[in-house]
């Protein structure tokens, strides 16, 4: 565990080695797509070969949360969605980043209603918004590749601390407390 002297100053080797540990993680991103509406057809658009997400190493979906750590939100989440969108986000390894693709994930796009969540960032962090209904290819390319700057800046996780969690801002709270995010136990 490193103390509060090399934490200021960490060294050539902990500088070294966490911006080799970025290097690899903004190139070896697993993303977990979470569809749910029509932004689903974009991203199965940006992911083939026209567009190719491969070449930013982005390009393997896995359909388990506990082997991804880019959590891609596509489409509208509403209320009833919203605990099985945070239980995908527990699961998954740290560290991890999350994407709101799209105007609907992003801000709840055109609906306003009592059914449609007003973003997912009221459930849980977002590392990057992506605008559009639906976005162009080429945005969330632009978006990918920001994703991996920021990835590469930020500070790497190397000693488990605090358990290895990834640093996260602090959510506002909820609107009236409107969403429940206890998962309904089937009858
Ligand atoms: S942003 Fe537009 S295209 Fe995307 S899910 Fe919402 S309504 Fe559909």
């Amino acid at each position: 565990m490193l103390g509060p002297t090399e934490r200021e100053n960490p060294g050539f080797f902990v500088t070294t080695l966490e911006s080799a540990l970025g290097w690899a993680r903004k190139y070896s991103l697993f993303p977990y797509p979470f569809v749910t509406a029509c932004c689903g057809m974009e991203f199965m658009a940006v992911s083939c070969s026209h567009y190719d997400t491969d070449r930013f190493g982005a390009a393997l979906p896995r359909f388990t949360p506990r082997q991804s750590d880019l959590l891609m939100v596509v489409g509208t989440i509403n209320h009833k969605l919203a605990p099985v969108l945070l239980r995908i986000y527990e699961q998954m390894a740290e560290p991890k980043w999350v994407v709101a693709f799209g105007a609907c994930a992003s801000s709840g796009g055109f609906y306003d209603n009592y059914t449609t969540v007003a973003g997912i960032d009221k459930l849980i962090p977002v590392d990057m918004y992506i605008p559009g209904c639906p976005p162009r290819p080429e945005t969330v390319i632009d978006a990918l590749m920001l994703l991996q700057r920021d990835i590469q800046r930020s500070k790497q996780q190397i000693f488990s601390e605090d358990g290895g969690k990834q640093p996260h801002p602090e959510l506002p709270p909820l609107l009236g407390g409107e969403i429940d995010t206890r998962i309904q136990k089937p009858l």
